[in-house]
Parts: C-alpha cells; structure tokens; sequence
C-alpha cells in the first residue's frame, strides 16, 4: 500500500477522536520509528510503497491509538527537554510542565559560584528530571529515588542510554535513612485529586500508573509533606527546593512549608498559565 493510503487510513480511523494535526504528528512518528522514513519520504514521495511487512507496525499502532493508549507507550520512547527517553507502563509520560521545572533549577545552578552541587530527585519516575539535570549542569552531581523497581530500572536505563552519570536509588520518601546532605531538592510528586480525574483524557487514567499521579483519600498535599520532613533532615540550611504542583492547591501547598519553616517560598505560573511551581529555600539555623 502506499505511504499516502496509510496515512488516510490514519486520519478516517483516528478522527475526531484526535485533531487533524495530531494524527498527522502520530503518523510522522510512526513511520520514523518504525520504519526509519523521514518528513522528507512523507512530502516528496507519498506514493512511496510500503510492503506487507511495513504495513504492519503502523496498522498495530493505529488499533492502539483507537484504544486511547498514547503515543509515547506505543513507540517506547518521548521526548523531554533534548532528550530521548524510553518509558513504559511503569512510569509517567514526562510533560512539558516538567521541562519547565527543571528549567528553574538550571537558571539557579547555573549562575552558582560553588562547585560539586548535590540534588536529590524525589519519586524520579522515568529518570526525566534528574537526567536532564545531570547531563545540563556539570557542575552537580544528581541523586535520584523512587519507591518502584520498575520505575528505577529504566531510569537507570534512561541516563546510560543518554550518557550521564546519576546515583539511584530505592527508597520510600515516607522512611527516609538518609545522613546525606542536598543543596537543591527538586521533585514531581503525585499530586492528583480523585475529583480532578474527570478532567483528565483517558489516555492518562487508563494507561499511566495511577500510583504516580494520584494521591490517596484526596489528601493532595500527601506527599508534600514527607517532602518537607524529609528535606528537614537532608536538605542543608539555605538549600533550595522546587517542586511541581497541585495548581488548585497553589496556597495551600506554600502555607505547608511555610509553616516546616521554609522561606522566600515562591510560586510560578507553567506555560498554560496554572500555578504549577514552588521554589521555597531552607531557613539557615
Ligand atoms: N501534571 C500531571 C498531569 O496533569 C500530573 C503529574 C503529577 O501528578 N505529578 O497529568
């Protein structure tokens, strides 16, 4: 069949349940991945034929997309920051939020004098945040834990793919061993209400793990607070902490640390508009 059919079959089986564009990106994708065919093959050749073995991949790919499993779980792999990171069913789908979390952290760390610069990652998920920062900032050295094996073991796969060096680790933020001592900790809690789920597309509540994006009893600020005793213990005094954030809770997550006696706690917007970040530094004692 030809390459221009296929895509056809595309847009008549995948609209409306997605925009024109967004087939048109998944297409792109899958025949990059799967076939190694560019954008180029896509404009000058449509009549390129496929044989019956490439076809099948992309006609896989289209059955699950009709299920709303999303793209990122079919091709095995996103996209976060500048790099390639493999994700599966065991890890949230990095979001573009995040890039801009990270974001943060580096324009701080950049402009710091001191060098060797620990960071802790708390519930490190696919690796993203702690990987970005490793490979951006060579001035720090990055740790990272998570409370599933699955998870660790492809973020573990994730930065020696991506050629960075960050130390992982098992560890559950609720029972904290630790006599190391942070500069920065950063982390992406879950932070999700049973009520928000509604507002949520389906290819997140059917196919990320819940444990990563829900809290249990709708108590939102949950894991926020093991945060927060947890960087009592390891974070150093004037140390920073920078977190992602429940945008309905923006308030309330700030009077949490302010009252474990952070200070200068700073919220910011995301690219949507949504307070979505917390910065809060350690008061010295
Ligand atoms: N921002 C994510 C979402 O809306 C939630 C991430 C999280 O719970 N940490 O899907």
């Amino acid at each position: 069949m030809q390459l221009r059919a296929i895509k056809d079959i595309f847009h008549k089986e995948l609209f409306p349940q997605y925009p024109k564009g967004e087939i048109d990106s998944f297409f792109s994708l899958c025949i990059e991945h799967f076939l190694g065919l560019g954008q180029f093959t896509l404009v000058m050749q449509p009549g390129y034929t496929l044989t019956h073995e490439e076809e099948t991949p992309l006609f896989q790919a289209l059955s699950r997309l009709k299920t709303n499993e999303p793209i990122q779980y079919i091709l095995g792999k996103a996209y976060f920051r500048d790099l390639i990171l493999s994700v599966n069913e065991h890890t949230l789908i990095p979001r573009p939020e995040t890039e801009e979390l990270v974001q943060w952290v580096i324009d701080d760390v950049r402009h710091a004098t001191v060098n060797d610069i620990k960071i802790l990652d708390i519930g490190t998920g696919s690796g993203c945040i702690a990987i970005a920062l490793a490979k951006e900032l060579s001035n720090a050295q990055v740790f990272a834990l998570d409370i599933a094996p699955g998870a660790l073991e492809l973020a573990q796969q994730n930065a020696q793919e991506n050629k960075v060096k960050v130390n992982f680790m098992e560890a559950d933020v609720f029972h904290m061993k630790w006599d190391m001592e942070f500069d920065i900790i950063v982390s992406n809690p879950p932070y999700v209400r049973e009520m928000e789920k509604v507002q949520m597309h389906e290819n997140v509540t059917s196919y990320e793990p819940g444990t990563a994006l829900f809290v249990p009893d709708n108590d939102a600020l949950r894991y926020y607070r093991a945060i927060a005793e947890c960087a009592q213990k390891c974070l150093r005094p004037d140390g920073l902490l920078y977190l992602e954030i429940n945008q309905y809770l923006s308030t309330e997550t700030k009077t949490l640390f302010e009252a474990h006696l952070f200070q200068e706690n700073r919220l910011k917007k995301d690219i949507f508009g949504n307070y979505r970040f917390l910065r809060c530094k350690k008061i010295a004692e």
